[in-house]
């Protein structure tokens, strides 16, 4: 049957069940998902795993699903950057239909049962260590910064030598002092005029807001504030993202049992929870309640948890905004996927709109950095090659601007463009920088 006419939905991970980690079930479960695929094909162009999937079949002796061997079978689930695309934008056959696949879940099952058997890469592991990263990496951020400098030779050829991590791959550096540490002190009061006032947001800082890159933080927090939104900015601790995308659910489990109970006497006081980075909203509202679907802190956190793009829309609906100046200005909006992910529109086009004579338009295609994936040296240049297309859209209409909802694809595709010999932006930051741009904050 093609397609389903019901809304998508996705399954609770089972990771406490043994038979989620049986190998056979895996392989058995891989080529019939990988032989629907092959006949259908509509994602021969998102990413890298259709194409390498479906050159093997094509290329194996009876052209069947069955020929495949392991590796050919773990070269897909190799180049997959759980980015989403496929389930959110194609797939005719995601739950409930009677197919059952979810292509992203199938690939974070066999990373699962590679985090088990101790075989994720030494690089993987340490660069998850978000929080412990950011604090070393903000301590000594000088150091640090010039030692991932790609024009340090030296320091970025024993990185790709021992990590794996191309040199040629942009590396957030650290700020000097973390955004929590520094968010009393910048945050003003909420403007008693504001049409929001009497509304309380906790910023969840994300690891790349807190430690890297304040700047969306700084915005977000001006532009509510003026707005009325009383203000306060948290770092619990890393959301887990990319323990995720290691398959390490174990992990993830406990970060959403101990971030969940952090937030819960907030959100009972009445504060909505606003994380800054798109992969953290998506963990909070959506991976989460599937990895500890009982937990009542983890349900209740999905539910208050907004994205900022989202939050703003929602409030000019429900309060109205602040007056914004004109801007007349052209700006190319990359919708990163895990906004996407969150299936709720594209909410920075809709919030960009909110500014008088602004024109966002949006990209739909994937960046191609999928996290840490896209810095390896394995996969650095199949993440420029992916991110081609969504650079030659953003380009398209000679934008005044360009952003993106996720902190890492705007540096990357700054890269991409850079690679295809057109000129860069200095910049591509969060949408929320252009709002408080407008504001002339
Ligand atoms: S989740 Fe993204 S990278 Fe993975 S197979 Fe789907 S479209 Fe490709
Ligand atoms: S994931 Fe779905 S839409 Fe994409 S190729 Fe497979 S069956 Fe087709
Ligand atoms: S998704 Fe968010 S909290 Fe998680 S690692 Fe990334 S930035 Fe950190």
């Amino acid at each position: 049957m093609e397609g389903s006419l019901e809304a998508p939905t996705r399954h609770v991970i089972p990771w406490q069940d043994e038979a989620w980690y049986d190998e056979a079930a895996l392989d058995a479960e891989l080529r019939r998902v990988y032989d629907i695929c092959h006949g259908c094909r509509r994602c021969f162009n998102l990413c890298d795993s259709f194409p390498i999937l479906f050159d093997a079949i094509d290329e194996a002796p009876n052209e069947e699903v069955e020929d495949l061997t392991k590796p050919q079978l773990q070269a897909v689930v190799d180049a997959c950057t759980l980015c989403d695309m496929c389930f959110m934008t194609k797939c005719p056959y995601v739950p409930p239909h009677s197919f059952d696949l979810d292509f992203p879940h199938l690939m974070l099952r066999a990373r699962a049962i590679e985090h088990r058997k101790g075989e994720t890469k030494l690089a993987d592991r340490e660069l998850a260590k978000m929080t412990r990263n950011g604090k070393l990496g903000s301590a000594v951020a000088g150091i640090a910064n010039w030692a991932t400098d790609p024009d340090n030779d030296f320091t970025r050829g024993l990185m790709e030598s021992t990590l794996g991590i191309d040199r040629r791959a942009h590396v957030p550096t650290f700020a000097e002092v973390p955004l929590v540490n520094k968010a009393v002190g910048i945050t003003p009061p909420p403007n008693p005029d504001g049409p929001a006032f009497g509304k309380k947001v906790v910023l969840y800082a994300g690891c790349h807001d807190n430690f890297n890159d304040g700047t969306p933080g700084e915005a977000a927090i001006k532009v509510l504030a003026h707005n009325g939104v009383q203000v306060r900015v948290e770092y619990p601790d890393c959301c887990a993202m990319p323990k995720f995308e290691n398959g390490d659910l174990p992990a993830v489990a406990s970060a959403a049992t101990r971030i969940s109970a952090f937030f819960q006497p907030l959100i009972e006081q009445g504060w909505d929870i606003v994380p800054l980075t798109t992969s953290c909203a998506l963990m909070l509202k959506f991976e989460w309640p599937l990895i500890e679907p009982e937990n009542e802190a983890v349900k209740l956190l999905s539910k208050h948890t907004f994205d900022v793009s989202e939050y703003v829309v929602a409030l000019s609906k429900e309060t109205g905004l602040a007056p914004i100046e004109a801007m007349p200005s052209s700006i190319a909006v990359h919708f990163a996927c895990h906004a996407r992910a969150q299936n709720m529109g594209p909410k920075a086009m809709e919030m960009l709109k909110l500014i008088p004579e602004a024109k966002p338009a949006l990209t739909e295609r994937c960046s191609g950095h999928g996290g840490k994936w896209g810095i390896f040296k394995d996969n650095f240049d199949r993440a420029v090659k992916v991110g081609k297309p969504a650079a030659r859209n953003l380009l398209k209409s000679e934008p005044d601007v360009i952003v993106s909802e996720c902190p890492l694809a705007g540096p990357h595709l700054k890269q991409v463009i850079e690679t295809t010999g057109a000129v860069a932006p200095d910049r591509i930051g969060h949408p929320i920088e252009v709002m408080a741009q407008a504001y002339g904050l």
